[in-house]
């Protein structure tokens, strides 16, 4: 893209990845950032819990997939992730708990993977080889044509590579039909579907193309930056503020001044700045419902009524004073019924009966996480959104999953915690002003899929542009780091038509 003929100064909202990859795009292209976020840490969700007794949390993301994502967006300012993170390739990638002695480790090199299938399912390394090399397909075609669009009209798809494929690319085939075509297994069919609650949504209504994510998952491995997701934040601010970027923290955004459908101004808490155009990159429906006048919205409260948000979460985040051998870096315990709790979540919001749940434990592959001789743990149950939480509740779900995984680890834990606390809907919307206090954004159902998304575009004010997780392309760091990108791309293409 051509230099701007003048300096424009452009406001973010939110300093989430959205927020810190627009800002930096919007930076190196040449105009004047300045970043506002409402709360005093950079990160959004991926903020970091630092306690007085030597643990540090990432509140947030702790799968780092997608490497490409991260590698582009530091290749595009003239680094790599190596100059700012050590990233680590996890091995075993993570684990899934079916019950106490029933355990599968997924490995992370694909011959493992190919020798653990045989052993579960005759004939299902085959399956498996097949399976692999059409997610491959997907995801480079869904890398290098679909996900860098602004999702603005059909018109962006009509690329003789994507009509060819459109069959191949499975968009109107449900991910769980697609993955009953190969396996038969339960376990393995777990393990294949397990990547569409990254998207938020339930695998029978996640398009098939998003089998991308197994290419994700299992061929481009899973990481970690030692230190946590913290380090990625950090090194996207520092990347940003190279490019000349400015960030106020404890400075949310108020509202704004409209004149002629363009924002001339953004008020803040402590001050009203004059800009030329503005990247939402808090969460799409508080900017639409709480900063704009009804008449500058792109949608009413009954459409935001009507999408299916991807879950909330219930988290704890515990230092324990010993070290609990069982326990891997992530652990997913699929010891209960998936489809009970998925009905719980989507179908008919209510507290689970029977929940699956994550543990990571960052003290395994990170030795600075928590005094030495210690754990770092934290746990994830996803809720429905829109539930009403309080401490009685956190309190009953804590000892329930509590006795599960002592039972697994086969040792008690409750009893030498020396920090916990909990994190729930109500903190989602208070700390991040969260649609329903959801943790991941919008699902991507097929109905909710770029397109049918939000828009980036704010339709009635020409210089408001949209970033994040409730906007194209999805939920997930990766994501967010593209929306950023392809939001700053849009604000730049109206600039440059001035
Ligand atoms: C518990 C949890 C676990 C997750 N695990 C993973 C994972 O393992 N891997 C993965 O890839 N993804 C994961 N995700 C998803 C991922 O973290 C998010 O999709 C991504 O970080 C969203 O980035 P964002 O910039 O869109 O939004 P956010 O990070 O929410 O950033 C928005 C920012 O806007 C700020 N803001 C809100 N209102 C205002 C205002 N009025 N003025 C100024 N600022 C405002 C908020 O404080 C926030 O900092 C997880 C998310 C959660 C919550």
């Amino acid at each position: 893209m051509p230099a701007l003929k003048t300096i424009k100064n452009i406001a973010v909202i939110g300093s989430g990845f959205a927020g810190l990859s627009a800002a930096a795009y919007l930076a190196k292209a040449g105009c004047s950032v300045e970043v506002f976020e409402k709360n005093e840490d950079i990160g959004g969700r991926a903020r970091q819990l630092h306690t007085t007794n030597g643990y540090f949390f990432d509140m947030g993301p702790s799968w780092y997939w997608m490497p490409d994502v991260f590698e582009k967006f530091f290749n595009d300012f003239g680094y790599k992730p190596a100059d700012f993170y050590d990233l680590r390739l996890l091995d075993p990638e993570y684990v899934i708990v079916f019950g106490k002695d029933d355990v599968m480790e997924v490995p992370a090199s694909v011959p493992a993977l190919f020798r653990l299938f045989e052993g579960i399912e005759k004939g299902s390394s085959d399956a498996l080889k097949l399976f692999l090399k059409e997610a491959a397909f997907k995801y480079r075609v869904g890398m290098n044509k679909l996900v860098y669009k602004p999702g603005l009209s059909i018109r962006e798809f009509a690329d003789a590579e994507l009509v060819k494929g459109l069959f191949r690319l499975q968009v109107f085939t449900s991910l769980s039909t697609h993955v009953r075509k190969y396996f038969k297994d339960p376990r393995l069919i777990a393990l294949m579907e397990f990547p569409a609650l990254f998207l938020g949504a339930m695998p029978e209504d996640t398009p098939a193309l998003y089998s991308l994510m197994n290419h994700a998952g299992l061929k481009l491995g899973t990481w970690y930056p030692m230190g946590g997701f913290g380090k990625v934040v950090e090194a996207m601010k520092e990347v940003a503020e190279r490019q000349g970027v400015k960030f106020y923290t404890e400075e949310p955004v108020t509202g704004f001044n409209i004149r002629q459908h363009k924002i001339t101004a953004v008020q803040t808490a402590f001050r009203q700045k004059e800009f030329d155009g503005v990247i939402g990159a808090a969460d799409y429906h508080h900017i639409e419902q709480q900063l704009l006048e009804p008449q500058y919205r792109n949608y009413s409260p009954g459409y935001w009524k009507g999408r299916v948000m991807a879950p909330s979460a219930l988290i704890y985040y515990l230092g324990v004073k010993k070290k609990v051998k069982k326990l891997k870096h992530h652990n997913l315990f699929f010891d209960e019924d998936l489809k009970v709790h998925a009905q719980q979540i989507y179908k008919q919001p209510q507290w689970p009966t029977k929940p699956l749940f994550y543990v990571c434990c960052t003290s395994k592959t990170d030795s600075k996480v928590a005094p030495a001789g210690h754990e770092n743990i934290f746990i994830l149950m996803p809720l429905a959104v829109g539930l009403e939480d309080n401490e009685d509740t956190r309190e009953k779900y804590f000892e329930m999953i509590m006795n599960r995984l002592e039972d697994y680890c086969g040792e008690n834990i409750s009893n030498h915690l020396d920090y916990k606390k909990s994190y729930c809907v109500s903190d989602f919307k208070s700390d991040y002003n969260s649609f329903g206090g959801n943790a991941y954004g919008l699902a991507n159902t097929l109905r909710q899929t770029a397109i049918l998304k939000p828009s980036i575009r704010n339709k009635q004010v020409k210089n408001l542009f949209y970033a994040g997780h409730l906007t194209v392309p999805g939920p997930g760091v990766p994501p967010a780091i593209i929306s950023g990108n392809v939001a700053a791309n849009q604000l730049l293409n109206y600039l440059h038509s001035l």
